[in-house]
């Protein structure tokens, strides 16, 4: 089943196209991460499967529900993280659990049991003082879990861990891997391709407000070339001669990275690409540090695909 569908949405502000037509499909209980650029229009297809925002064209069902036909259904499905925190300062973060557990009209003993049950699962005890004393990273955990008061099945996440450290990243997608475990389906924007490798289940590219490549994170960086061959060379003055010999060897243009002395080159076989390249490198007396078959990065996949890339 999926808990979120879009049929050629499309969102227009005057002149600016934000949305240009965007499909998804997300299954329930899934990770999917739409992934672009600064302005690729991902906050505004948030806004608009949640509802705070009327698609200019196309339609969206959210757990089995029109966005716009039933608007206040929808709302009752989804929690919503967006990028500016809803927590209160002054309170603690408990008192913040149990007063939007009020808000969500729970009897004070429910509240107060959700609130509990929330704090221990997002590692949030023993944290008592005011909301604006915590770290960065508890303050999204803090977040996350009053988005998840009602445990709703579908979870909106704009853009969850911008500006927090590695540490409190790491904390944060593992509060998200809990939440999926536990059912939940989640839809999350991001601009780390990390992100988008160690969560998401399938990968949505959105540049420009269109959809530059969907699929799982293996299947992009497999669309992308395939393998890459990476060679370390020890001498700096002989990288471009390693790079002609790569070049030749393999099935596309090498690229020197000259701080790190790397080499590298997309490959179509890895087999044949060593053993060329690297009887190649050796009869031309070029010495070679170490040498490795990768796969691309998200990285890669990614600046190739949106306009991010074609500006570097
Ligand atoms: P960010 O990561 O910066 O939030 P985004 O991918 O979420 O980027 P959107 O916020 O959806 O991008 O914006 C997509 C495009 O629509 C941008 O060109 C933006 O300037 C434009 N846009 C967004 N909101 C409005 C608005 N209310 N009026 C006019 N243009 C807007």
């Amino acid at each position: 089943m999926s808990a979120v569908l879009a049929q050629g949405l499309r969102k227009t502000y005057g002149s600016t196209t934000a949305l240009d037509g965007i499909d998804l499909d997300v299954p329930a209980g899934t990770v999917y991460g739409l992934l672009g650029p600064n302005g690729a229009g991902k906050t505004t297809a948030v806004r608009i499967l949640t509802t705070l925002l009327r698609p200019s064209a196309g339609r969206a069902e959210v757990a089995g529900f029109d966005v716009r036909a039933e608007p206040r259904r929808v709302r009752a499905a989804i929690g919503l993280v967006g990028q500016q925190t809803a927590v209160d300062e002054i309170l603690t973060g408990r008192q913040n659990l149990e007063l939007f557990g009020r808000l969500y009209h729970l009897s004070a003993p429910a509240a107060r049991a959700r609130a509990a049950e929330l704090l221990e699962r997002f590692g949030l005890t023993g944290h008592d003082g005011p909301a604006k004393e915590l770290s960065g990273g508890l303050r999204r955990r803090l977040d996350l879990a009053a988005s998840m008061i009602l445990a709703p099945p579908v979870l909106f996440l704009d853009e969850p861990t911008t500006g927090l450290d590695p540490r409190s990243r790491a904390g944060i997608w593992n509060a998200v891997r809990e939440l999926v475990a536990g059912g939940t389906t989640v839809l999350l924007t991001t601009q780390y391709l990390e992100e988008a490798d160690q969560l998401a289940d399938r990968v949505a590219v959105i540049d420009s407000g269109r959809l530059a490549a969907e699929g799982t994170p293996e299947e992009l960086k497999a669309k992308l070339g395939g393998d890459r061959l990476d060679v370390v060379i020890n001498d700096p003055a002989r990288l471009d001669e390693a790079a002609a010999i790569l070049s030749g060897a393999s099935a596309g243009p090498a690229e020197i990275d000259r701080d790190t002395r790397h080499v590298s080159a997309p490959v179509a076989d890895r087999v044949s690409a060593l053993t060329r390249v690297l009887p190649a490198l050796a009869a031309a007396g070029i010495e070679a540090a170490d040498v490795a078959l990768r796969r691309p990065t998200l990285d890669e996949v990614f600046l190739n695909l949106t306009t991010a890339g074609g500006d570097r």
